[in-house]
């Protein structure tokens, strides 16, 4: 996707090939400051589409930074480096927050849309996360089960017994939880049979290899048996045409989400694109 946003002439900055120590910290530095402004990190979001009825099931928001001297700045980049420090704590904030206020807004307007927010799993096992979670769902409003929070496999690696307790408890409080990324990690079967999860997304390397390699094909499908069999609904990522749409429908793979149904967008676009969907369907079905 970078090439298609990079279409608009944006500069790119990565300082994964600087290696420059110095620049990380600046990278972070100036990170901590967007934090506090309220003009360089924004959130964009991406449509989940039913592969059963057409129907928008969900949103997920993704982070945008745009530096005011090295252009846009994508989460791959920085998302990593804020982990490795305790800034990704203010920064998974900021996005919770500007995240259940736009679920707000689309359930005010009738249009009660699930937002899904990725979650490091050095957040979740942050000791007030469920509280400061649930203290923003109360001084919002928004019904729990319109946040979705995406978690990866590493929850597994890190600290188990911990992480099961802080879902239950996210997942007792109605909130929804869903495993993002799903075959690039390690889980075990035993412990994902006992997390309290909803959904499984199934990454979109395998997603977009299905196609030309029968490996990957295999690894779809069985992803998505396995997910059936645990009662959780399988949701492909990275579905950017019309041939992994008719393949994943006959797999019976139950969302999709990607640039085949829209790219990550500002919520303004993401409405336009939601009412030109919804009137769609209606002269479709
Ligand atoms: P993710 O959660 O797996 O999000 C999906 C990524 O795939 C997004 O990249 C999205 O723009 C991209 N994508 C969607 N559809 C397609 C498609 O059809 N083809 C291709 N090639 N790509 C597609 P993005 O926005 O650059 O985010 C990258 C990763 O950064 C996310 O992967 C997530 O792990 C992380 N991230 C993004 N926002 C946040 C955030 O607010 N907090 C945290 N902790 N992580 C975030
Ligand atoms: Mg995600
Ligand atoms: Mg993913
Ligand atoms: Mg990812």
């Amino acid at each position: 996707h970078l090439a298609k946003e990079q279409a608009s002439g944006v500069q790119q900055y990565d300082p994964a090939h600087d290696g420059n120590t110095a620049s990380r910290l600046e990278l972070l530095g100036d990170l901590r400051r967007a934090i506090g402004t309220d003009d360089q990190l924004s959130l964009h979001y991406q449509p989940k589409v039913s592969l059963a009825t057409g129907r928008v099931t969900g949103a997920e928001a993704l982070i945008r930074w745009q530096h005011p001297q090295r252009g846009r700045v994508f989460p791959d980049v920085f998302i990593p480096t804020a982990e490795s420090t305790s800034l990704i704590h203010p920064l998974t904030s900021h996005v919770l927050e500007l995240a259940v206020r736009q679920a707000k807004i689309w359930a005010q307007r009738g249009t009660p849309i699930p937002v899904a927010v990725n979650l490091s799993t050095r957040c979740l096992l942050d000791p007030g996360f469920t509280a400061q979670v649930f203290g923003l769902l109360y001084r919002t409003g928004l019904p729990a089960h319109l946040l979705k929070l995406e978690i990866t496999e590493s929850v597994a690696m890190a600290d188990p017994d911990r992480a099961l307790t802080v879902l239950r408890a996210l997942h007792d409080g109605g909130i929804s939880l869903s495993i993002d990324d799903f075959g690039t990690g390690h889980s075990s079967m035993t412990y994902l049979q006992h997390l309290p999860v909803d959904e499984l997304k199934i990454d979109k390397s395998f997603v977009q290899a299905m196609a030309n390699s029968h490996g990957d094909a295999v690894l779809v499908r069985t992803a998505i048996t396995l997910a059936h069999n645990l009662g959780l609904s399988v949701v492909a990522e990275g579905v950017e045409d019309e041939a992994a749409v008719a393949a994943l429908r006959e797999l019976g793979c139950d969302v999709a989400q990607g640039y085949h149904y829209a790219r990550p967008m500002p919520a303004a676009d993401f409405d336009e694109w939601f009412t030109a969907h919804a009137a769609g369907m209606s002269v479709d079905a």
